[in-house]
């Protein structure tokens, strides 16, 4: 992982866990605490590739129900032309 946020070229990156949402197609799966780097300036999240390989792996398993994940949460869509002023 790179020393410096790429986004914004700010040095200072902590170390922190944040909620990672993965999405395909018309499914989500919704990681949370997943450990990542976080640009103290800008926001921007930096995550090794282990861990993105981890969660697209446990996307997998669920979307071929081998796996049950810990809940469900219900999500609402909107397409903005359609939000009240
Ligand atoms: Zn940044």
């Amino acid at each position: 992982m790179s020393e410096h946020c790429v986004f914004c070229g700010h040095k200072h990156l902590i170390s922190t866990n944040t909620r990672y949402i993965y999405q395909k197609n018309e499914r989500m799966l919704v990681v949370e605490h997943v450990p990542c780097l976080e640009c103290t300036f800008c926001g921007e999240h930096y995550f090794d590739a282990v861990v993105l390989e981890r969660i697209e792996n446990d996307y997998q398993a669920i979307a071929d129900q081998q796996k049950q994940p810990q809940r469900i949460m219900q999500v609402a869509v909107e397409e903005f032309s359609s939000l009240a002023l």
